[in-house]
């Protein structure tokens, strides 16, 4: 290894943590961000009592990196024990809620599934103790549209087909498939309980946590205008700041910023290659969080509602967060975070604050029976918040390949490819520092 030097452009949870394992590595970091905070789509709020998040909630243990991620920083993070409210699930059904069932005999009975659904469950297609949803959705043809279809309208509010929510295993390369088997190898041991996880406080603390780890004096905010171009060896990565051109030389620069940036961020890419790879279209979601100094609705003891798309109602669903997390809202408050718009409602997005608000307050109402407005309102728009790959989402991986291959030590990389949920962006940071650590530059 000649110099284990590298450039991370994004401080996002993929960026922060390639700059982790980098770190621990043995590697000089340096890591530009075009907004003046680290943290991407995480962002947790403190306001009035209430702590709330306008990105993510929670995030689950479906990866070994993440378990891996966890325990490295557990000296400076706690992650919350989720109350036992989490394992129940509601959707909305002709105008109340139903619990998910966790069983067999439960989702016979349940109003939500039909009678051929019913019967495919009672002839085998109950696997272990997955959850019932998982059932379905492993499955390519049987969607029941009160369980699978609003956790993809809700959860991800994208569709079947244009969506891909694990990772791209991309069998012709070489590399690539020698690293998986490696990691499959090293982390055998490693215990993957697929539970959700919560960090004590908030989401920012796993984010202060590990800029810590890595160090303040790597980040450099305000960068947006930051351009890479590349050298006979390595790259030059320039950025004006405040009038000022600053230009570094590094042999190893990683992307994690999403495809919109990727024609201005590396202008020598051909037009070609920039339409391939920012061949991505997001969904626009709306965040609306109502927080209550006293709730005087239906109980609220669940992980949240789901309401899918056949029923017609403004609102995708609903997450209770106070009620399986510690100190969300104050007292006997209640904290709730609404999700609008997604794939079928994309305009919900350019409507004004108070028809928003007007909507989710009438919403509260029918389905919550709320008797008040909320004492705190936040609206969070969000027109990048999840890729959907589309239905050739191989051409684009393959393009990113070929750029890699050609420019040696230019790593793409963030949301655009390998899976769109946190725990995929903990794995993929993770595996771009250990592919690191065995290569030359
Ligand atoms: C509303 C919402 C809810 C979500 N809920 C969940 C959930 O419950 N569970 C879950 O697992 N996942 C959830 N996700 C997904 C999760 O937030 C993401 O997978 C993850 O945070 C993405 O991390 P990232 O670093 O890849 O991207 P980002 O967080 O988008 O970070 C990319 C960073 O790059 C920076 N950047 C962009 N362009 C440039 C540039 N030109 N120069 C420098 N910097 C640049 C951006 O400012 C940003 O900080 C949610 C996402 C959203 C939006």
């Amino acid at each position: 290894m000649t110099e284990k030097k590298a450039v991370i452009i994004g401080a996002g949870l993929t960026g922060l943590t390639t700059a982790f394992y980098l770190k621990k590595a043995g590697w000089e970091v340096k890591i530009f961000e075009r907004n003046n905070r680290a943290g991407g789509s995480i962002f947790t709020h403190r306001e009035q009592g209430f702590v709330f998040e306008s990105g993510p909630n929670t995030g689950l243990v479906s990866h070994p990196d993440v378990a891996d991620l966890l325990t490295q920083l557990s000296g400076h993070i706690q992650i919350e024990p989720l109350g036992e409210s989490v394992r129940r699930r509601l959707v909305w059904k002709d105008c109340r809620w139903y619990a998910l069932p966790h069983c067999l005999s439960d989702s016979l009975r349940t109003p939500l599934f039909k009678w051929n659904e019913k019967l495919k469950l009672l002839m085998g297609t109950m696997r272990n103790n997955q959850y019932i949803t998982e059932q379905f959705t492993a499955g390519n043809n049987t969607r029941p549209e009160h369980t699978v279809d609003p956790f993809i309208h809700a959860i991800y509010s994208g569709d079947f087909h244009g969506l891909l929510t694990k990772p791209n295993q991309h069998k012709n390369n070489k590399k690539e498939a020698i690293i998986s088997s490696r990691l499959k190898n090293e982390k055998r041991h490693v215990k993957i309980d697929r539970q959700l996880f919560f960090i004590n406080g908030g989401l920012d603390n796993l984010v202060n946590a590990l800029v810590k780890n890595i160090g303040e004096d790597a980040f450099y905010f305000g960068t947006e205008s930051l351009q890479v171009y590349p050298k006979e060896k390595g790259f030059s990565v320039q950025y004006d700041s405040e009038g000022h051109l600053w230009n570094m030389e590094v042999p190893v620069v990683i992307s994690t910023i999403g495809a919109g940036g990727i024609g201005k961020t590396f202008p020598f890419l051909n037009a070609h290659e920039k339409d391939l790879i920012s061949n991505v279209s997001h969904t626009h979601v709306i965040q609306a969080v109502a927080g209550f100094n006293k709730w005087r609705g239906i109980p609220l003891k669940a992980f949240g509602g789901l309401v899918p798309n056949t029923e017609n109602r403004n609102i995708l669903g609903i997450l209770f967060p106070s009620s399986f997390l510690k100190d969300r809202a104050p007292g006997q408050g209640a904290l709730l975070s609404l999700f609008l718009g997604g794939m079928h409602n994309p305009d919900m997005i350019n409507m004004p604050d108070e028809t928003i608000k007007r909507m989710v307050v009438d919403e509260l109402r029918c389905m919550l029976l709320t008797p008040e407005e909320p004492d705190l309102f936040k609206i969070f728009r969000h027109h990048y918040a999840f890729p959907l790959y589309g239905d050739n989402p191989d051409t684009r991986l393959e393009t990113i390949i070929n750029i890699e291959k050609q420019f040696p030590g230019l790593i793409l990389a963030g949301n655009m490819r390998d899976g769109i949920g946190m725990a995929h962006r903990i794995g993929q940071g993770a595996a771009i520092a250990r592919n690191l650590t065995l290569q030359q530059y």
